[in-house]
């Protein structure tokens, strides 16, 4: 199934391919590529620009092409050069979707977006997108953006973060922006599971015939206007998630998940410290957060 990017009359396949900490080579993204998750997302900062364009080849006509440029690169001359090589390493000519890869308040938003605007005015790029934005960022990154539209966020959002169901989904949603979610299979099973004490996802997965990893990509993909970018290292992997679209999850199998599965929403103090700390720093500081006595961690974030 597909949906529409933002208002632009594009359709995306709902379930794409998320590429960071990927090592398993072009063969498996070629074959999810091929299996109809055409839509695949990089980033300069993953190392993996080069072996998507491996996987691109011959593909290259049928797969919606997304990738990041990182905070550092936001004042225009970096920009355009960041463009150039991600091109270069991706072996096309025109990215479909650049995102900025999270805010950076030390450069001015105006320069970022003139800068974004010449080049899709140049045809280097052909939708503009952010990723980890807030929806006040949002709307300012909007403003500066004059001549077009933001199109997409990238966000964290699983069946246990569901941090931006407070208000910056409803935000997205009601400005057609896709939400792109990210680990949305919490980065690894694992995780869902320890958050699942009664193994409700097990249950279901038997009683519908569909896996845990398709039931949790399915949840995402029952919201208006999310799409999902799992990761996969297999063939195997890839083409099971490729199969978490086409079906949709009923309304009481969704309030059952929502029942008994344990999620979070990030509080302020969590999210202000991911937004101030530089992204080498911000393993450190979580764990610092994590030292708090339970208590207080509760209260600050
Ligand atoms: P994820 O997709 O939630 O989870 C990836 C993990 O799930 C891997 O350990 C993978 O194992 C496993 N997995 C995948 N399919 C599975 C299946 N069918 N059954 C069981 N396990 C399965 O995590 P993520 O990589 O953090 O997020 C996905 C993508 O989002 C990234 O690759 C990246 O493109 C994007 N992202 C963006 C940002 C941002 O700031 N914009 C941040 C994080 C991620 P194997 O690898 O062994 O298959």
């Amino acid at each position: 199934m597909v949906k529409e990017l933002g208002r632009t009359g594009v359709f995306l396949p709902e379930v794409g391919i998320g590429t960071w900490d990927y090592h398993a080579g072009p063969g498996p993204l070629r074959r999810g590529l091929q299996a109809g998750a055409a839509f695949i997302d990089t980033a300069e900062s993953y190392g993996t620009e080069g072996v998507v364009g491996e996987a691109l080849k011959g593909l290259r006509e049928r797969v919606f092409v997304a990738t990041k440029v990182s905070p550092e690169n936001f004042r225009p001359a970096r920009l355009q050069a960041s463009v150039d090589a991600s091109l270069r390493r991706l072996g096309i000519e025109t990215l479909d979707l650049l995102q900025l890869h999270q805010p950076n308040p030390a450069i001015p938003i105006q320069e970022t977006m003139d800068a974004l605007a010449s080049l899709v005015d140049a045809g280097k790029v052909r939708f503009v997108g952010v990723s980890n934005f807030a929806a006040a960022q949002l709307k300012a990154a909007q403003s500066a953006l004059r001549k077009y539209p933001i199109v997409s966020n990238q966000v964290r959002y699983n069946l246990i973060d569901r941090t931006i169901e407070h208000g910056l989904l409803q935000y997205c949603q009601a400005n057609h922006i896709t939400v792109i979610a990210y680990s949305p299979l919490a980065r690894g099973l694992h995780r869902l599971k320890d958050c699942d004490p009664g193994g409700i996802l097990e249950q279901l997965s038997h009683g519908i015939g569909k896996s845990p990893a398709q039931i949790a990509l399915n949840w995402c993909l029952c919201k208006e206007g999310v799409v999902v970018i799992p990761k996969g290292s297999s063939e195997e992997h890839i083409l099971e998630n490729c199969a978490s679209s086409d079906w949709r999850l009923t309304s009481p199998q969704i309030d059952f998940l929502n029942g008994a599965i344990q999620y979070r929403h990030r509080g302020h103090f969590d999210a202000l410290l991911r937004r101030l700390t530089p992204h080498s720093l911000r393993p450190v500081a979580l764990r610092a957060l994590q030292c708090l006595p339970r208590g207080l961690r509760r209260r600050v974030t």
